[in-house]
């Protein structure tokens, strides 16, 4: 699973907007039917298969449009499961054709800048390896 680095926020209406490169990546059209599902922490986005394969117990699959503009109304059952509110940023990531979703923790991300990719943990903190190079040049300086 991939981060893509994007963090949204839920709306008033608990719908987010689902990025135009990650559409365009998995092919997902306006009007698109998309299953949504809970596996563990994350929300799961996936093109509704033709043939609908159960999802596994204890999985919520709900079936909601993409609106024309790209967004998605996250069902309430789900966002209560999670405890995610309107205005709660979402963490997107990606795995295969599925949009995984998850309620966006700063402590996930490089302390001095905040990037969630290619992050290491040093004594308890992320520092990402952007920063750790900014670091050496530092010492080498
Ligand atoms: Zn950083």
């Amino acid at each position: 699973m991939k981060s893509t680095g994007i963090v949204r926020p839920v709306d008033t209406l608990d719908r987010i907007v689902i990025p135009k490169e990650l559409c365009n990546t998995l092919c997902i059209e306006p009007k698109e039917p998309l299953e949504i599902f809970v596996d563990g922490a994350f929300i799961v986005l996936q093109k509704h298969p033709e043939n609908t394969i159960k999802t596994a117990k204890g999985n919520l699959g709900i079936v909601r449009k993409v609106d024309p503009v790209g967004r998605v109304v996250l069902p309430k059952e789900i966002c209560k499961k999670l405890n995610i509110a309107p205005k709660d940023a979402l963490e997107i990531f990606v795995e295969g054709t599925k949009i995984m979703l998850c309620k966006y923790e700063p402590a996930r991300a490089c302390i001095f800048c905040g990037e969630v990719q290619d992050t290491v943990s040093f004594e308890g903190k992320l520092v990402c390896q952007k920063c750790i190079k900014s670091i050496s040049k530092l010492l080498e300086g």
